[in-house]
């Protein structure tokens, strides 16, 4: 029996959702629904400082406003459903605690941690040397039983490729020794982005991950974690990006807008949703106008583009 396609869209709550973010969430609902499958909405809150008050439900409306039902996450069965980071603590402990028994991660006592991440989470990491993994596990156990602060850290292996098969880029290969010994979890016990994700799409069971290409440089970090918990990677489908007319970055100053603006200005949710679709997919009949049934029955991660395109604003008039 074939498994069963479960994809999921991760915002964090950390302002309005914009063309360029919401586009993840309509690739991954549409092949969701192409294929029977579930798609699961996570938030991702555990950055505390980068929340922002209202941003979880205002993002919540704009996917029922565009048709985005999910079938798991926030307000599915109940106010206490999981997909919230900030409520799943005990996940990320127990995925940490079998990563130190099987040597894949370790504690560390130099608190020279990550300040805040970026959605992004590039760039965030200082290289660690990776002195302390040369601790006897005894003696870490021991001074972390002692209550001594301390990260922990992803043993990162010292030999080796890590190679992804990227649906839109092809092969990505990284020497293993350039992906540092990266921090799973903080001082304080927070799990950071990529420990976080991979462990959540794992327990999720995701089978397809969509999502813009400003995470390629994560996903050899989290391709080596999916190894390291015993899980399947996901397929990996890197969105190009999505630039303002001029070629440079979208921005609200060359007219993209966030979703609740479309909705207040009178645009039709089918409308974004066709306009959105076709910025970094092609039509295998090239029709311009699709009905949401003819997108869910057309779309296919095969014909994503990987050149990036312009948002055209003429086209949402
Ligand atoms: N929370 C991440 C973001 O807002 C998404 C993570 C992912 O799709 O892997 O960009």
């Amino acid at each position: 029996m074939q498994e069963q396609v479960r994809t999921r869209f991760a915002p964090s709550p950390t302002g309005r959702l914009h063309l360029g973010n919401v586009r993840a969430a309509v690739f991954n609902w549409l092949f969701a629904r192409r294929h029977g499958g579930a798609f699961v909405l996570r938030l991702e809150d555990t950055d505390v400082e980068r929340n922002v008050e209202g941003a979880e439900a205002q993002l919540m409306a704009d996917l029922r406003w565009l048709g985005l039902d999910w079938d798991e996450g926030p307000d599915v069965g109940g106010p206490h459903a999981p997909y919230r980071q900030s409520e799943r603590g005990e996940h990320y402990r127990a995925a940490v605690d079998r990563l130190i028994a099987s040597g894949a991660a370790y504690p560390c006592f130099d608190l020279d941690e990550p300040e805040s991440e970026g959605d992004e989470g590039e760039g965030t990491y200082r290289r660690y040397d990776g002195r302390e993994r040369t601790l006897p596990k005894e003696e870490a156990a021991r001074r972390v039983a002692n209550g001594e602060p301390h990260l922990i850290r992803f043993a990162s292996p010292l030999e080796g490729e890590v190679v992804v098969d990227d649906v839109v880029r092809g092969r990505i290969a990284v020497p293993a020794a350039d992906v540092d010994d990266f921090v799973l979890l903080r001082s304080d016990g927070r799990p950071t982005y990529n420990f976080a994700v991979v462990v959540d799409d794992a327990e999720m069971r995701v089978t397809h991950v969509i999502r813009g290409s400003g995470h390629l440089s994560n996903t050899p970090k989290q391709a080596l974690l999916f190894d390291a918990l015993g899980a399947p990677r996901p397929v990996f489908a890197h969105l190009a990006q999505v630039l303002d007319p001029e070629g440079g970055k979208l921005s609200k100053r060359s007219g993209a807008k966030a979703v609740a603006e479309y909705r207040e200005e009178g645009f039709l949710a089918d409308a974004l949703v066709n306009y959105l679709s076709l910025l970094g997919w092609s039509d295998p009949e090239e029709r311009e106008l699709l009905t949401r049934d003819e997108l869910v029955a057309a779309i296919s991660l095969e014909r994503l583009g990987a050149s990036d395109t312009a948002y055209d604003p003429e086209k949402l008039r």
